[in-house]
């Protein structure tokens, strides 16, 4: 069968793919510690699984607009303003099928062949892919760990050639757990500002910050650093709610108008049902809820950072949001795809290979699970490590 030469260029989900292999070999009985989930292990919260039951039974069960329900598009504005600070109008939003599906859609309606997406590594894995796949390059700004992995203004420069049409930033950060200040924020903004880069901001970890870290987002800098930005959030990661599918982007009328049609065509609007339980989501009081989970998160950080204190060929790089720990794995002397695979076969923990992410010397920990888990997991990581 002949295949375009797009899709022969991209990469599985590596992710996606790990972690469903390991739950199938739990589910066959072996005793694996998953240490790879994307997600959160926390359950939707009642109020929301409740308010989507009742829309069933109410017959919400039709199209809506491709670009979503009027009324989730005005909490998802009311939502921006009061955490972010941003006015939109409900013409600016278009609500997709999750975060990545609306990253996907932004890249597609905005590269044209040969356009250069500026993407920062270590990356989240589906951000090159997705370049690709809109006929864009990715062009991957490599950062430093004594520079705790941020874009620096000098680096951003460096890499800008005529062809640079987008930056994508992410913050905090898949895998790396990186969160920017305003002041850095502000720099890249200028930057971008100077040249016409459109700016993707993935905020979807925008609530699991740590050790008193803010969420800034860069479009909040300045009308001209709005101008250039497109948001995107969504429900997955702050309410628990990766199934459901609801993500969303934030940006110029133009923009979200393209994203819509394109969606239309695509998918057309995101599940009915979710809308109802995205918008149940977005009108009640979980704040407290959220607390709780971004407590338990960063007690699990520190659960984590402590048991792997005790190997000393692994060395930790300490999150400052997002539930994710990148760790330098180069002393055990082999590719991180390599030591990710032996290390599931042998000891029975998944862990992602940092090759993914954009570095190969790494593996990336997920501490979205019980702190029992992740002492076990490292316990046997440990004993791999020491044996090697
Ligand atoms: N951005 C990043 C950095 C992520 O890690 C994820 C997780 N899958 C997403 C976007 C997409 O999330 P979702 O599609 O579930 O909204
Ligand atoms: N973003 C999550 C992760 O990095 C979920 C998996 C995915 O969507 O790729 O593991």
């Amino acid at each position: 069968m002949l295949f375009s030469e797009k899709i022969k260029t991209v990469q599985p989900s590596s992710t996606l793919a790990i972690t469903s292999k390991a739950k199938a070999m739990a589910q066959d009985g072996a005793d694996v510690i998953i240490l790879a989930a994307g997600e959160p292990d926390f359950d939707t919260p009642d109020v929301i699984k409740e308010a989507a039951i009742k829309a069933i039974r109410e017959g919400k069960t039709k199209y809506t607009p491709a670009s979503g329900n009027k009324k989730l598009k005005e909490l998802i504005c009311r939502k921006l303003k009061a955490d972010n600070g941003l006015t939109y109008d409900i013409d600016q939003i278009v609500v997709s099928n999750g975060a990545k599906h609306s990253l996907y859609n932004i890249l597609q309606v905005m590269c044209n062949p040969g356009d250069e997406v500026l993407i920062v590594s270590p990356y989240w894995l589906s951000y090159p892919e997705m370049v690709k796949l809109a006929g864009g390059v990715p062009k991957v700004i490599t950062t430093r760990e004594e520079n705790s992995f941020k874009l620096t203004p000098e680096d951003l420069r460096k890499a800008l050639t005529d062809k640079a049409k987008a930056l994508i930033l992410n913050s905090p950060s898949n895998p790396a757990g990186v969160v920017y200040d305003k002041n850095e924020l502000g720099k890249i903004a200028d930057i971008c500002g100077s040249k016409g880069i459109i700016i993707i901001s993935d905020e979807i970890y925008e609530k699991i910050l740590f050790d008193g870290k803010e969420h800034v987002s860069i479009a909040s800098l300045s009308q001209e650093a709005k101008a250039l930005t497109v948001v995107v959030n969504g429900l997955s990661k702050s309410y628990s709610m990766t199934g459901w599918r609801i993500g969303y982007m934030a940006g110029d009328k133009d923009i979200a108008s393209m994203v819509s049609t394109l969606q239309s065509h695509a998918t057309s609007n995101p599940c009915s049902i979710s809308q109802a339980a995205a918008e149940c989501a977005l009108s009640t009081d979980l704040e407290a809820e959220m607390e709780k989970n971004r407590r338990i998160f960063q007690e699990r950080r520190d659960v984590l950072l402590k048991s792997l204190q005790g190997i000393e060929m692994i060395k930790p790089f300490k999150p400052e949001g997002a539930f994710y720990m990148f760790c330098d794995v180069s002393k055990c002397g082999m590719d991180s795809l390599t030591f990710a695979q032996k290390l599931l076969e042998e000891k029975k923990v998944a862990v992602i290979p940092g090759d993914s992410f954009g570095d190969d010397r790494f593996i990336r920990i997920s501490f979205a699970t019980d702190p029992e888990t992740i002492e076990e997991g490292v316990a046997r990581i440990g004993e791999w490590v020491d044996s090697l």
